[in-house]
């Protein structure tokens, strides 16, 4: 199932979208986190052409945090170190980190499909994108075993986590690079975890219809068991909790020269089985 937050005639409400993207269909829900959970959203109300609607970041705020995972792809762990951006490693020996990196966004950074990126002019002149998978947390927990996480995976959407390379380079720490204002477009919507096959799922990302980032979510370095086992450890997570996964190679500073986005430039994503999520730099 694929459930998306969507504003139409000034309300906004979740409804289920169909197969072919055509039409949403409103459910019993007050928002997404119902879903999340563990109502089951049954359809009330007539199907809603998609494309009369406005569609909204899935998961709305209040989000607690957003949950990121850095270099999680062998070979974006090579090209980040190798670009002199990574405070993390200081060269090829220590390119792959030997545990995940978990870092987090502000919530409010989070804009819906089409919404534009913000060019944080006077602030950064390095912008950069990043393709991910991002799992939202159903049923919550604290020591969440490897072979039980799946079972508190409620589904999964995209977001691409935007980065200003130069500030994430200067301050060390993650944080302020990742987390401006429109720094995390999510979406096109929230699906459900047996939309997307682990196993065979690729990653893409185009910059103006030019293919930038092209992989399979099978060669994350951690998987999605190992991320919620390490996260939940000492943390409990919450239905709702979103955890973007890494992106693969192609970013920006992977290439040579770097290739940073500049105003105009559109932006689009996909995962199998999730659908595209696309937004302009303004
Ligand atoms: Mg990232």
């Amino acid at each position: 199932m694929r459930f998306a937050t969507v504003e139409y005639q000034g309300k906004t409400f979740v409804g289920a979208v169909d197969k072919a993207g055509e039409k949403v269909t409103p459910v019993s829900a007050g928002d997404i986190n119902d879903l999340f959970r563990g109502n089951r959203g049954e359809p009330k109300g007539q199907a809603i052409a998609l494309a009369s609607v406005k569609l909204k970041a899935p998961v709305p705020l209040p989000l607690r945090n957003i949950m990121c995972v850095g270099k999680n792809y062998h070979e974006h762990a090579k090209e980040f170190s190798a670009s002199g951006f990574d405070s993390s490693s200081t060269g090829a020996a220590d390119a792959i980190p030997t545990a995940p990196i978990i870092f987090t966004k502000v919530p409010q950074s989070v804009i819906g499909p089409d919404e534009p990126i913000r060019y944080p002019t006077g602030v950064s002149e390095q912008l950069d994108y990043e393709a991910e998978l991002a799992v939202i947390v159903g049923r919550g927990g604290r020591g969440i075993s490897k072979a039980d996480a799946l079972k508190h995976v409620w589904g999964y959407t995209i977001i691409n986590d935007v980065t200003a390379r130069d500030i994430q380079g200067r301050h060390k720490q993650w944080f302020l690079g990742k987390s401006m204002d429109t720094f995390a477009p999510m979406g096109p919507w929230a699906v459900t975890a047996d939309e997307v096959d682990l196993a065979t799922a690729g990653i893409r990302c185009w910059v103006n219809g030019e293919l930038r980032q092209d992989a399979r979510i099978a060669d994350l370095i951690f998987d999605i068991p190992t991320l919620i086992e390490t996260i939940s450890a000492g943390i409990t997570l919450l239905p709702g909790d979103i955890i973007a996964t890494g992106t693969p190679a192609g970013v920006g500073i992977g290439f040579k020269p770097p290739k940073f986005l500049n105003r105009g430039d559109v932006v689009a994503m996909e995962v199998d089985g999730i659908g595209r999520l696309s937004n302009q730099v303004r």
